[in-house]
């Protein structure tokens, strides 16, 4: 299989917008290229210049971290911004198709329709993880990517990484592996995969374990002809120069991060096993992210309960596949704590 032979057409045969800084990236005195304010910023720090449109220190640090060469990573404006570009990239409107495997994130489906592209629907097993036949039975010769997520949002388990193997094998498209949880989970990563196949993607983000949602920075690692083609498809300066800098603060405090993964997973089998007790819970589903899904026996009274004590859960109940379902982020220690005492009180109602 050939990358390229997968593209679409006109992204095969697009030619990028080349920035001032693509043509011009040397040290000068005096920076008259990019129509910028040359006196300064409206605001105290100075961002007055055009980011760095490659990222190159933040590609070069998360590179020394992960043990990915930086040619093999391209950062997105939130993982999202990488699952709209796949599906820009591989997927021709109103004529190729995704695959997906609810009860799953949201966004492929959304980014799916927004692009005019077709999805499919392939339901997890009772147990959440792949049903490998029925995947098989819906590929067809129109079927560009197939996006699995692992652990997967919102039922928490991490998929078994053989499965996952069995469809890069044998699957003549793209296989994403949204990894937003990876660092919640006792599965590791398939970046060591990448060697092996050009096919796959691994997306991860800086939005959950890290922190730092509200920067929108999130990250794919794949083959060269994969990256090379998001590069070529994003916004020139997709990252904001703050954005850039933070994230790469953020990557100096690996042991503070790790520190709250701990604690985090800490919190949520306590969590687990205290709602594992109450008389209204049907089921907790075992968890490798930072939420546990929780069947229960009134998902709309429970949900309200705790909204008019001032608690917000995301309420899952209403998808196919998760009915009754409450999807509860682990949040501080005290935080978990009172959402305990909230419960045990309403099982006393
Ligand atoms: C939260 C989440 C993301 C993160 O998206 P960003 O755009 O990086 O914030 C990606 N995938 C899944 C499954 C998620 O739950």
């Amino acid at each position: 299989m050939e990358i390229k032979d997968l593209l679409r057409d006109n992204i095969k045969a697009l030619k990028p917008y080349s920035t001032a800084r693509d043509e011009y990236q040397d040290q000068a005195d005096i920076f008259l290229d990019a129509n910028e304010n040359a006196h300064g910023s409206a605001t105290e720090k100075a961002y007055n210049r055009y980011p760095d449109p490659k990222q190159a220190l933040l590609k070069e640090r998360i590179s020394q971290i992960k043990g990915i060469p930086p040619r093999h990573i391209f950062i997105g404006n939130g993982s999202d911004e990488a699952i709209d570009l796949l599906i820009r990239a591989f997927c021709e409107p109103k004529r190729d198709n995704i695959i997906v495997l609810p009860p799953t994130y949201g966004m492929y489906e959304v980014a799916a329709a927004i692009n005019a592209v077709t999805v499919k629907k392939v339901p997890l097993a009772p147990d959440f993880q792949l049903d490998l036949d029925s995947i098989a039975e819906q590929v067809d010769a129109q079927t560009k990517i197939i996006f699995i997520c692992s652990p997967n949002n919102p039922t928490g388990n991490a998929i078994d990484p053989r499965d996952v193997e069995v469809i890069l094998n044998n699957f003549e498209g793209i296989v994403v592996v949204d990894e937003a949880y990876i660092n919640f989970s006792r599965q590791s990563s398939m970046i060591r995969e990448l060697t092996e196949y050009p096919n796959l993607v691994v997306l991860q983000t800086f939005s959950k374990a890290w922190g730092l949602a509200g920067l929108r920075v999130g990250m794919a690692f794949a083959s060269l002809p994969v990256v090379e083609v998001l590069n070529k498809i994003k916004s020139p300066y997709n990252i904001s120069q703050p954005s850039q800098e933070e994230a790469l603060e953020a990557l100096n405090s690996l042991e503070k991060v790790n520190n709250w993964i701990k604690d985090i997973v800490r919190e949520r089998n306590k969590l687990a096993n205290v709602l594992a007790q109450l008389d209204f819970v049907v089921k907790v589903f075992p968890s490798d992210a930072n939420f546990l899904l929780v069947q229960v026996k009134d998902a709309d009274k429970m949900y309200t309960y705790l909204l008019e004590n001032g608690v917000i859960v995301r309420d899952r109940s209403k998808l196919e596949e998760c009915k009754g379902c409450i999807r509860i982020t682990i949040g501080t220690t005290q935080e978990n704590q009172r959402l305990i005492d909230l419960l045990q009180q309403f099982n006393t109602l």
